[in-house]
């Protein structure tokens, strides 16, 4: 558990509320009010005796993070800046995907499905020579609370109704698996039917592959998904990119990877983040194929968003085409990811620990 000053009403799972709480059902009146309607003061909580209130507030905080900085993006993603208790900030960002779906006569019809991609750790220890979260070095890792929170402020920003469903992806600032406990906690809290109700299918972990954590995740079973920030096909590129890759190296993850229960109906998502003349050739698309082989994976080619400073180019659009082309033509399913919201530099790998007065 976090240390005192640290702790907050979101830390809980509703069984430990249930312990702290009596009689119990006001445990979950009070999740009702934290899910379900997004309260962000005891003094909402309307069916809640004064006496009680007033004990919550003193010893288990609600209003843990502050919306600093909001910026929408033409394609209609939404980056948030928080600010924590401490000062720090992190951000997470809303993305709105368009969804085709057949209705019952056939018809296609459109619908909104949000995505929530969400920090784990204020910077990064992995260090990855592309990333900007990198620069920073490491900070401090996210509690339970502050990832739950980082979805509530969000849903309540939006006014997304509580069963309108989510996914999460656990890509935004930090490794989630550096921040195993507080993660896996979350990822449970997260899924409480009388809390938030979010599906651990609907769950994505992406990991730049600290073997050792992939395994125990595995042992877990939580049934939630995983990818691997795999970027290279051999050592020594890899371990440019990410110095990691010396201590968990790819034929460790691969390892772990396989003994990875995974969804008969699902895979598991290898991103490429793909640097100009550095991992985009058919030599790299053909390595894949074969240390892929055995997996039920789908790759996801990544464009480098390029930053100032970096000597890392973006690639050539006709070369992802020609390395997703390879991958798909024998049988490996490749997609290119969209790039969504690059305009206010929401895209994966552009979420840096900003100033608090939101400068960008
Ligand atoms: N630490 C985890 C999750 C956060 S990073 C991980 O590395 O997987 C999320 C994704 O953004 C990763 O696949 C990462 O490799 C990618 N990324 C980082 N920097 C990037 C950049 N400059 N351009 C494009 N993608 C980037
Ligand atoms: Fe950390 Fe992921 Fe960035 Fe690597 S890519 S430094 S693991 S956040």
């Amino acid at each position: 558990m976090a240390k005192f000053e640290e702790i907050s009403i979101y830390d809980y799972s509703l069984d430990e509320l249930k312990e702290m709480l009596k009689p119990s059902f006001r445990a979950k009146q009070v999740y009702n009010w934290l899910y379900k309607k997004y309260a962000n003061s005891y003094d909402d909580m309307k069916n809640i005796p004064n006496e009680l209130k007033e004990e919550l507030k003193e010893k288990y905080p609600i209003d843990i993070m502050q919306i600093v900085k909001k910026e929408q993006s033409r394609d209609g993603s939404i980056k948030y800046l928080f600010k924590l208790r401490d000062g720090h900030t992190v951000e997470a960002v809303l993305l709105l995907m368009k969804k085709k779906k057949k209705d019952e006569d056939g018809n296609i019809v459109r619908s909104e499905q949000y995505t929530v991609c969400i920090s784990s750790q204020v910077g990064c220890k992995v260090g990855c020579t592309f990333c900007l979260t990198a620069k920073g070095g490491f900070v401090r890792n996210l509690t339970v609370g502050e990832y739950i929170a980082q979805i509530v402020n969000i849903k309540r920003d939006n006014e997304i109704p509580e069963n309108k469903s989510l996914n999460i992806v656990y890509m935004g600032m930090g490794e989630p698996l550096d921040n195993f406990e507080n993660f896996t906690k979350a990822v449970q809290i997260f899924s409480d039917e009388e809390g938030l109700a979010i599906n651990r299918r609907r769950q994505t972990v992406s990991t730049s592959g600290v073997a050792s954590k992939i395994k125990k995740l595995g042992e877990k079973d939580l049934g939630m998904q995983l990818a691997i920030s795999l970027h290279a096909v051999d050592d020594e590129l890899r371990s440019e990119l990410i110095p990691m890759n010396k201590a968990y190296n790819i034929a460790s993850i691969i390892e772990a990877v396989k003994a990875f229960p995974v969804d008969t109906r699902k895979k598991v998502m290898f991103e490429y983040l793909v640097i100009k003349g550095k991992n985009d050739s058919i030599e790299a698309a053909r390595k894949l194929i074969t240390l892929l082989n055995g997996i039920q994976a789908k790759v996801n080619l990544i464009y480098f968003n390029p930053y100032p400073g970096t000597t890392y180019q973006r690639p050539e659009e006709k070369d992802m085409i020609k390395f997703k082309d390879y991958l798909n033509d024998r049988g490996l399913i490749c997609t290119i990811r969209e790039s969504k919201g690059l305009d206010i530099s929401a895209a994966c790998g552009q979420l840096k620990e900003k100033e608090a007065n939101g400068n960008t």
